[in-house]
């Protein structure tokens, strides 16, 4: 473990700075000229009180917390599925929703959706055993992802299938419209408010009219086109800025892979040191919610932008490539892993950090001592049992000066120390789940999302079953 500067504690975990490759610099791509696009008319495609654009952890919350409360919301997403990086990107390990004396902070959809998958998509401690710090009990959890700093945690793995089931069952339920294969181009602006989008798809450019919109596309794409100004600076140390192409192997025997990480943690060391002389950039495999599949959430790979659709591309060849590359050093020197294959590479590439907007308030790194936030729409566990929960404020979801517009999830308005934490999936659905409120309560008032009273939002998210500071809590 490491502890940095700015007291973030994180996992032992690699990243692998790379250069572009040479094929990129003998033929490069971007020229100076530009044409012009002739203006067009754009069929309207629908109208609706809130637009939700990305269906990732962000978007579904937001779409079911609106949808709930009466606006008519419709729910735009690219690919064809529900879940975003924790389903397409394969990211199936679910951070920590209890703080470190196990109590569940992060309630409200998150809870309920959990609660919904069922018996077997599911693998985590029990309940009784959250906040633990019985050293063996901490010590089986541990390498199961689900105990930290001693402490046993609710983090569990679940099956991308069953959440993506779960989440489009919850949206359709709830009343929320979603629109699969639109890709969310351009907002719709009157004056200094975006009123809907624009998407490309294979009916060609058509628009959506809202009187809210939300951005969960989790890089900014609808505000950063706005015109908001966003934040990109990283956590050098930490591993928020790396990319990657998740994959699952399965036919593996994780049990013996397990015993054999625990039983012999020089030659676990041995065969890392090998891989890494062998590839350059290697990953250990973490645990899934089946015995017979493993995890890679990595090689992570920093010095590509997130929104460069070269950089996009170099890092999912290099992904692919290290995905077979690990299945044979796997099969060949891990325990549990000779009869492995290729079960799926994420259809979405692991984009941890892109654009940051710049909001009216934002979760910065002074917030780790406990304030609460007068504006709080809910309650974050923190990176490490030195730190106090982090009251999350609405102001971080609020553009500074952009109006008709939301922007839960990963590309919050945070630093980047807090970023490290503020991405995590709970952490999606918390401010997802806020959005949706805000966003519903603004389009039925006829006001901009920032003229809503916090106290409304407070009350239709205690309703919704969110944790919150009880008000008046100093
Ligand atoms: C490799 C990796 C490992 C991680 N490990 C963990 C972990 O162990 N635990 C944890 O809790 N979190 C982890 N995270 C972080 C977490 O997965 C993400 O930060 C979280 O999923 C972000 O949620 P979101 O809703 O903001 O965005 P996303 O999950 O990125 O969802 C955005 C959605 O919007 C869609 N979209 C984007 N742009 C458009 C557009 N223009 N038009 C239409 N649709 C669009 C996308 O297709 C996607 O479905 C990890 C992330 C990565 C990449």
């Amino acid at each position: 473990m490491s502890d940095t500067p700015s007291g973030r504690l994180f996992f032992q975990s690699e990243t692998f700075r790379v250069e572009a490759s040479s094929a990129r610099t003998r033929h490069p791509r971007v020229t100076a000229r530009h044409l012009t696009e002739p203006a067009r008319e754009v069929p309207i495609h629908a109208e609706c009180d809130v637009l939700v654009v990305g269906g990732g952890p962000a978007g579904t919350a937001a779409a079911v917390a609106s949808s709930r409360l009466g606006a008519r919301t419709m729910l735009l997403e690219r690919h064809n599925h529900l879940g975003g990086l924790s389903t397409g990107g394969l990211v199936i390990w679910i951070d920590r929703m209890t703080d470190w004396s196990g109590k569940l902070v992060i309630r409200g959809f998150a809870e309920e959706y959990l609660a919904r998958l069922p018996k077997g998509a599911i693998s985590g401690p029990p309940r009784e055993a959250w906040g633990s710090r019985d050293a063996a009990t901490a010590a089986w959890w541990a390498l199961r992802t689900a105990a930290f700093h001693g402490t046993v945690t609710h983090s569990p793995t679940a099956d991308p299938e069953w959440m993506k089931a779960v989440a489009l069952e919850m949206v359709i339920e709830a009343g929320a419209e979603p629109l699969f294969h639109a890709w969310g181009a351009q907002p719709v602006m009157q004056g200094d408010a975006v009123r809907g989008a624009i998407f490309e798809s294979k009916q060609g450019r058509r628009a959506i009219l809202a009187k809210v919109v939300v951005d969960a596309t989790g890089d900014g794409d609808l505000f950063h086109r706005a015109g908001a100004a966003c934040s990109d600076d990283i956590e050098e140390a930490d591993i928020h800025h790396a990319m990657n192409t998740s994959w699952m192997f399965g036919g593996v025997d994780m049990v013996a892979y397990l015993r054999w990480r625990a039983e012999q943690p020089e030659q676990f060391a041995a065969f890392l040191q090998r891989g890494r002389e062998a590839h350059g950039q290697f990953e250990k495999a973490f645990v899934s919610w089946r015995n017979d599949v493993a995890l890679f959430m990595g090689p992570r790979m920093t010095g590509f932008s997130a929104v460069a659709v070269d950089d996009l591309t170099e890092v999912e060849i290099r992904s692919h490539r290290l995905m077979l590359a690990h299945l044979d050093f796997y099969r060949a020197h891990a325990p549990g892993f000779a009869g492995a294959w290729p079960l799926l590479s994420a259809p979405q590439l692991g984009i941890r950090h892109a654009r940051r907007l710049i909001g009216l308030g934002a979760v910065t790194r002074a917030m780790w001592d406990g304030r609460v936030a007068p504006d709080e729409i809910g309650i974050s566990p923190p990176l490490s049992p030195r730190f106090a929960n982090v009251s999350v404020p609405y102001g971080a979801l609020v553009p500074a000066r952009l109006d008709g517009l939301l922007a839960p999830g990963r590309h919050l308005s945070c630093d980047a120390t807090s970023h490290s934490f503020m991405r995590e999936i709970p952490q999606c659905w918390l401010t997802g789940h806020a959005a949706g409120v805000a966003a519903a309560l603004a389009a039925d008032r006829g006001v901009e999302p920032r003229a809503v009273p916090v106290q409304d939002i407070r009350q239709f998210l205690h309703a919704q079953g969110a944790h919150l500071t009880a008000s008046g809590a100093a």
